[in-house]
């Protein structure tokens, strides 16, 4: 029988498993595992940085509710991909990192890049083996895959060293497995559905809140049907978006910090009461909160808040659950209620408090008005990566998600970086749908090169650039007389000539009708565009009643 080597084992078993593309940047010793991945027919993305892989890899598991995989070299190439781990650990996104590791024949001798890769894995993985034989690549491969989609999911790590990969067996020894299945949905009791719905029922102002375990569940089906028969306020974490649509009318997300501050009870789907939920804590909650928890991993039930009815289980099944319950036994919340009254006025208060910001003609431009023209200039269906302080933040409230999945961002880790390697997993996975990512100039700064990726793959991505000079808040000018601020970026820059140089078209717009004007031909062209919007430096968020991160 034929010989096979361990990189073809590699492809082979990825193949079975379904792993459509693979990012990474080939060298010792993975240049024949990229090799074979072709031979298999999976696309190899090569990128220019390790973080763009490993970013690459989780929203393209997340987009498409499998595994996707990086592939990086020994040492260095895998130390520069631990950060993408932690990411994906945070956001409970799955994604397989296949490291090249030194030989196991020349262990201890000090070998070329060396590193204690397994150690650094663990610190962040759910699951890490090292391969010593081609022949248990199969199995390995296998239960990364079980491991990373499973339960809560998470990164996986498998480590590959260079005598493993180049070695060949006789294919006759070789024992495959067989392709992972889809985790079983696990189902809540009837009891539990119906404490649930008996809880709903009992709040004077109950509030739904939907987070990316939901959207990663795949149960805005079953979630759209409840809010419609229950007619309950609902708010979405910055991932959560889309999963109902931010423009129904029960969308609270307008009313944020008054529907926080004042809901006895929440019914919180797929998102964890950490930071972003502001712990569900006073002073952003009241005491005494209620709690309904839809969630897959027990260990995460009553975290910061005793909850009151734990649902344990898949959101997508349990949803249905709870909407098979209300065909028995049909409830909806009170419309007229002051509760639903009190969220639609506050609702309108905001809106009338931003009709000037949007309109605002003022150049240099504040981020209200550029963010207001990218909203009305997008399909609906087009998917929006944000990262940056106060991109991100204001992108939040100003661009809206009727789809889920649609959104992807610096997430619970709070990352900078993951925009260029987002943006190349979404336009991979959609080849059909519009990809804009909207970034912070700093944000940006952290993998920039990595948009001549796009040019080469030719994948039609839109980056919106937001330079304000700095990180935060920038500076008008350098004044060379004086130290340097932290936090200042240079004035004057043109990030449109980044992409420019590799063959992609770049914009600079310094007025709301210039970024009309781009965005419109941007959204007409097969090759990656960049757009270049000069900010004034002072720019600023609004005032907020509460600062995300302080308690
Ligand atoms: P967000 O940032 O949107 O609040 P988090 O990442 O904090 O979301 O929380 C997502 C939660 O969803 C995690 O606690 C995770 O365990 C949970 N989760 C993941 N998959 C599922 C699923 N299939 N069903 C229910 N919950 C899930
Ligand atoms: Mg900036």
């Amino acid at each position: 029988m034929a010989e096979l080597s361990g990189a073809q084992i590699v492809a082979k078993s990825l193949k079975t498993q379904g792993v459509a593309e693979v990012f990474g940047i080939v060298g010792l010793p993975v240049g024949p595992v990229a090799k074979a991945l072709i031979d298999e027919d999976i696309r190899f993305v090569g990128t220019r940085h390790e973080q763009a892989a490993g970013y690459a890899a989780q929203a393209a598991s997340y987009l498409r509710g499998r595994i996707s995989a990086a592939l990086v070299v020994s040492g260095p190439g895998m130390m520069n991909a631990v950060t993408t781990l932690g990411n994906a650990a945070a956001n409970c996104w799955p994604m397989l990192l296949i490291g090249g590791s030194s030989n196991l024949r020349l262990l201890g001798r000090g070998d070329f890049q060396a590193a204690p890769q397994m150690d650094a894995a663990r610190l962040f993985v759910k699951w890490a083996e090292q391969a010593q034989d081609p022949r248990q690549i199969p199995f390995l491969v296998s239960s990364a895959v079980r491991q990373a989609i499973s339960g809560r999911p998470g990164p996986v790590y498998l480590d590959l060293p260079g005598d493993v990969i180049e070695a060949t067996v006789d294919e006759a020894d070789v024992k495959w497995e067989a392709r992972v299945p889809d985790p079983t949905r696990i189902e809540v009791s009837d009891a539990a559905v119906a404490a649930a719905i008996e809880a709903l029922r009992s709040a004077a102002n109950p509030l739904v809140i939907i987070g990316k375990g939901a959207a990663w569940a795949r149960a805005e089906g079953e979630i759209r049907e409840f809010i419609e028969r229950t007619q309950l306020p609902f708010l979405a974490t910055p991932m959560g978006k889309g999963v109902a649509p931010d423009e129904h009318p029960l969308n609270a997300a307008a009313a944020r910090t008054f529907a926080l501050k004042n809901t006895d009870l929440i019914f919180l789907i797929g998102a964890r009461l950490n930071w972003i939920l502001h712990f569900g804590l006073p002073p952003r909650f009241r005491e005494g909160l209620r709690v309904i928890q839809l969630e897959i991993e027990a260990e995460e039930i009553g975290a910061n808040v005793p909850t009151e009815v734990p649902l344990v289980g898949d959101a997508k099944a349990v949803m249905a659950q709870l909407n098979a319950y209300l065909d028995e036994r049909p409830w909806q919340f009170d419309d007229a209620s002051e509760w639903g009254a009190s969220i639609r006025a506050e609702t309108e208060r905001k809106h009338d408090e931003n009709v000037p910001r949007f309109a605002s003609d003022e150049s240099p431009m504040n981020y209200y008005r550029p963010l207001k023209e990218i909203e009305e200039a997008l399909p609906r269906d087009a998917i929006v990566i944000s990262e940056g302080e106060n991109t991100m933040a204001i992108a939040r409230q100003v661009i809206m998600s009727s789809h889920p999945r649609a959104r992807l961002d610096a997430g619970t880790w709070g990352t900078m970086g993951v925009g260029p390697g987002f943006a190349l997993a979404a336009q991979l996975v959609h080849p059909d749908r519009r990809v804009v990512a909207l970034e912070g100039d700093s944000a940006f700064g952290f993998d920039a090169t990595d948009v001549e990726t796009a040019v080469r793959h030719r994948l039609p991505i839109t980056w919106i650039v937001f330079n304000n000079n700095g990180i935060g808040r920038g500076t008008a000018t350098l004044d060379p007389g004086r130290p340097v601020p932290p936090n200042a970026l240079s004035p004057g820059s043109h990030y449109e000539r980044i992409i420019e140089s590799f063959g992609g078209k770049g914009y600079y717009c310094a007025s709301p009708d210039a970024l009309k004007a781009a965005l419109a031909d941007a959204f007409k062209q097969e090759v990656p565009t960049l757009i270049h919007v000069e900010l004034d430096p002072k720019a600023e968020r609004r005032q907020q009643e509460f600062v995300w991160w302080k308690r």
